[in-house]
């Protein structure tokens, strides 16, 4: 379900490097096997990488303007460049310079003139390593069971959209989720069952949300939470109802439960309120709260936070 990484996909190499035969010779070694962009020196090799993020960059050390040396620093300075293996291209001589870039955060070294047998190499041992990274930062944050987000990428976007908000004035909002009486669901249809109707309303929850920045993540046992920047509270009891209906028309058979005849959710609703920078810190805790509340409604409800 969560297909932002394509691991199958060719991987992507930028070649940075100042000299055009140079660059040349690499292009023609690597183009049948990767996907290739190149820049032609420091700058316009920083403003690539923004744009489409390669897996692996080969850089030269002496370019006008700015060096490789300072792209390097810069790329793993960023955490969003920071994984990205850096080879450095180098005509210099001894030791102690390729020890300062090795410091600098890059990987390895590839000598000019370029032997393209071990220039191929290399990249293919290191582009090896960083599709197994990418595959072990994906499952980190992947709930094994319903294979959408888990906690802890739930835990890193609320951190990174609440001071987004915060900074821009931006409201933002959080729904806390729970299946209602799913004990005696699965004391009635066995835990087997339970789990495949874990996935099921995991599965629905993802699809319903529709802004690219949503995120639903299963934030343990029988319990969801939903982020939504720039939604407000009228917003997010909107969003809150539809989530609510959708799982409600699954029409999973519940026989014991006393709510309806099918599986409900009670849904948590909270939201940042203008002028009160705090309140940011706040949604997770009034969304838990709020979800007490459409307990104690009846279930099958959505209640939103209104403060003491
Ligand atoms: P309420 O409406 O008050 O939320 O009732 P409830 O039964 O849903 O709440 P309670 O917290 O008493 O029980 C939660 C149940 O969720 C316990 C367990 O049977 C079930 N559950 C939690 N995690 C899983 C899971 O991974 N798989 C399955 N099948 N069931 C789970
Ligand atoms: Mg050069
Ligand atoms: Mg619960
Ligand atoms: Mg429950």
């Amino acid at each position: 379900m969560l297909d932002d990484i394509d691991l199958g996909r060719r991987q992507r190499i930028l070649i940075v490097e100042d000299v055009k035969l140079n660059a040349q010779i690499l292009v023609n070694a690597l183009k049948d096997t990767y996907d290739l962009r190149v820049a032609y020196n420091g700058v316009e090799a920083l403003a690539m990488v923004k744009e489409e993020m390669p897996d692996l960059i080969l850089l030269d050390i002496i370019m006008p303007e700015m060096d490789g040396y300072e792209v390097c620093r810069r790329l793993q300075s960023d955490p969003d460049t920071r994984d990205i293996p850096i080879l450095f291209l180098t005509a210099l001589e001894g030791d102690q310079n390729e020890a300062y870039g090795l410091e600098l955060g890059a990987m390895d070294y590839i000598r000019k003139p370029f032997n393209v047998p071990i220039v191929k190499a290399k990249i293919r041992n290191h582009l090896e390593l960083k599709r197994y990274k990418d595959i072990l930062k994906r499952d980190s944050r992947i709930d094994g069971l319903t294979r959408i987000s888990n906690r802890r990428r739930f835990d890193e976007a609320y951190a990174e959209e609440r001071e987004r908000a915060r900074r821009n004035k931006a409201p933002l909002a959080v729904l806390m989720i729970d299946l209602d009486l799913f004990k005696s669901y699965n004391d009635t249809y066995g835990h087997l069952q339970g789990d495949d109707v874990l996935k099921l309303v995991a599965k629905t929850l993802y699809h319903e949300l529709q802004r690219p920045g949503d995120l639903v993540a299963r934030w343990g046992g029988e319990e969801f939470a939903v982020l939504l920047p720039q939604t407000d509270l009228q917003g997010a009891l909107t969003v809150a109802e539809r989530l609510r209906t959708a799982v409600y028309k699954l029409a999973i058979p519940h026989e014991a439960s006393h709510v309806a005849s099918v599986l409900t959710i009670s849904i948590g609703v909270a939201a940042s309120i203008d002028g009160q920078p705090e309140s940011y810190d706040q949604l997770l805790q009034w969304a838990d709260e709020a979800v007490y509340q459409a307990k104690a409604e009846g279930r099958n409800k959505v209640a939103a936070y209104v403060g003491k």
